[in-house]
């Protein structure tokens, strides 16, 4: 990632600027918290947005799939814009206007490079489970051959990035204000449930200890 913390003209927001963080402390807290990336690029001249897991070692985001996946084909060498969003409340004001949501949100921006070389690819998956499954590697089948080959990792070096963060109560106007309704912040928590064991899982296993996101 970029080590400038200060926008260019790409990544100053100009809408709610208040709201606007680039520093990499920011960004890195966001992208660990929340998994679940969507990455905005261009094929043939259309513009496409694909859902996928993300991970971050240092200043660099991965994500990964099939090697048959035309997604991670086609976005090789090219720009594109991976985002982050965090869904932190709802946010309830005294007319539809001002009704909103809370949140924290990052757009990256930079070229996407493929991970080629085998032994760095295995390190990039173990470092993956780690951070989404911790604790889960010693335990695993290993990887094969076969599993490396058929998984392609793809890499963002990130040559800007910008954060936003909206956290505040309702901002209805003054005349607004004594309207008799409910205002303020309904809180989204993220949780998981009880593990459910596969049809097939071997009886008598541990059960997972497991975290999702920050
Ligand atoms: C869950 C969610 C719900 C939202 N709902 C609405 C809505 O209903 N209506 C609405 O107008 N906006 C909404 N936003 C805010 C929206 O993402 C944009 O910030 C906003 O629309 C202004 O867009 P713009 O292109 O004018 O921003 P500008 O300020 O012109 O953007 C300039 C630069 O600022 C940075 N930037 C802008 N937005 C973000 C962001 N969200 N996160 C990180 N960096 C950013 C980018 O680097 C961008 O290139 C929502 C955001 C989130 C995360």
């Amino acid at each position: 990632m970029s080590p400038q913390s200060a926008p260019t003209d790409r990544t100053r927001l100009r809408r709610m600027s208040h709201k606007a963080a680039h520093d990499k402390a920011t960004v890195h807290a966001i992208l660990d918290a929340g998994p679940v990336a969507h990455v905005g690029y261009i094929v043939n001249g259309a513009p496409h947005v694909t859902p996928t897991l993300q991970w971050r070692e240092g200043d660099r985001v991965f994500w990964h799939g099939s090697a048959a996946s035309r997604f991670l084909r086609v976005i090789e060498g090219t720009q594109a814009c991976l985002t982050v969003t965090l869904t932190d409340g709802l946010v309830l004001a005294r007319s539809g206007f001002e009704h909103s949501i809370s949140y924290r949100s990052v757009l990256l921006f930079g070229t996407v490079q493929i991970v080629s070389d085998p032994a760095e690819k295995e390190a990039r998956l173990k470092a993956m489970m780690d951070q989404m499954f911790p604790g889960r590697w010693p335990q695993l089948r290993p990887m094969t051959t076969q599993d490396l080959k058929a998984t392609t990792i793809l890499t963002m070096e990130v040559d800007e990035a910008s954060a936003k963060i909206s956290a505040e109560m309702p901002d209805d106007p003054p005349e607004d204000r004594n309207w008799p309704i409910w205002a303020g912040i309904v809180p989204v928590i993220t949780t998981l449930g009880p593990p459910q064991p596969a049809p097939d899982c071997v009886p008598g296993m541990a059960l997972p200890v497991v975290t999702f996101g920050g």
